[in-house]
């Protein structure tokens, strides 16, 4: 982490206004002549023409309703599979998720489904424990800015899915995205969750401008999750068309077999239906911009 400082080409563009690349973003800034990269998570390929699709409930529940889930999403679509087990919820008591217990349950999922697992972790010593069973590491939104989680996710040899802060700059986003890379997660996919302004009819405000300007100024894959953007289900497939649209390179949506019985995020949780249905309209948005789904 404290190598001697290597030598950078000059940055591919012009920095917007608002965003100074500065000297502190030299691996998270494209570079003249770097490529664009992708990031390969069993069968998914983050940056490729085939957009990802991501689907799974907010959190594992239990066994019986993970597997209901995990099978339809596979079946409709999703080239990955997302459940959360350690939830960063916002009261202390609320469902906290099933913990290492839920990790075995992922496990599973994906032995059953083939599709790889994202998940979130949110305490650094967690990191070897969860980074043992997800094929891919989620830092979410409230953790953008917790430095040794960063560093230690960086460090764990698995891909990492990097929310924005629900509080963050597109700076600011790129600064953690940044320690990622300084640790060694070079496998780094961003994701554009919405952030807080003063809209109150959306839960967050989907800022799909940012993803337009990280395509632009950084190498790394951008995907949307317009679930927690939006909050309510009824809003989630037309944010996610305008997402593919606007050049994201995927999407993470969160699916219940039965949003009612939820026990995080029902109201923005899509049933096994709507998720076909989604993944149905997204495709012609996919194919009108020179991708598949
Ligand atoms: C989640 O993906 O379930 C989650 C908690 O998201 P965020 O960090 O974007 O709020
Ligand atoms: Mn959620």
């Amino acid at each position: 982490m404290n190598e001697p400082l290597r030598q950078f080409e000059p940055v591919v563009t012009t920095p917007f206004s608002g965003i100074d690349v500065g000297d502190d973003l030299k691996l998270s800034v494209r570079r003249e002549g770097q490529a664009r990269q992708t990031v390969t998570v069993g069968q998914a390929v983050f940056g490729a023409r085939r957009v990802v699709m991501i689907g799974g409930p907010c959190a594992g529940e239990d066994r019986e309703s993970l597997e209901i889930t995990a099978a339809a999403v596979a079946a409709g679509g999703a080239t990955m599979l997302r459940g959360g087990v350690f939830k960063p919820r916002t009261s202390p008591y609320s469902f906290q998720g099933l913990g290492s217990a839920g990790l075995q349950l992922l496990a599973d999922a994906r032995a059953r489904t083939g599709l790889p697992v994202v998940t979130e972790v949110i305490d650094p010593r967690d990191v070897a424990l969860v980074a043992a069973t997800a094929d891919m590491l989620q830092i979410g939104s409230r953790s953008v800015q917790n430095v040794p989680l960063l560093r230690e996710a960086g460090a764990s040899g698995k891909p990492v899915l990097l929310k924005r802060g629900m509080m963050t700059t597109v700076r600011e986003w790129l600064g953690a995205a940044e320690y990622i890379l300084a640790a060694g997660g070079n496998d780094l996919v961003l994701c554009e969750r919405g952030i807080r302004t003063f809209e109150a009819a959306t839960r967050n405000t989907l800022d799909l401008g940012s993803v337009a300007v990280v395509k632009e100024i950084t190498h790394l894959p951008v995907i949307v999750d317009p679930s927690h953007a939006a909050g309510d289900a009824r809003l989630v497939t037309a944010l996610s068309r305008a997402a593919i649209a606007v050049g994201a390179d995927g999407l993470l949506i969160e699916v219940h077999h039965q949003p009612d019985t939820a026990r995080s995020d029902a109201a923005q949780s899509l049933n096994c239906a709507q998720f076909d249905d989604l993944v149905t309209a997204c495709r012609a948005v996919a194919r009108a911009v020179g991708r598949d789904l």
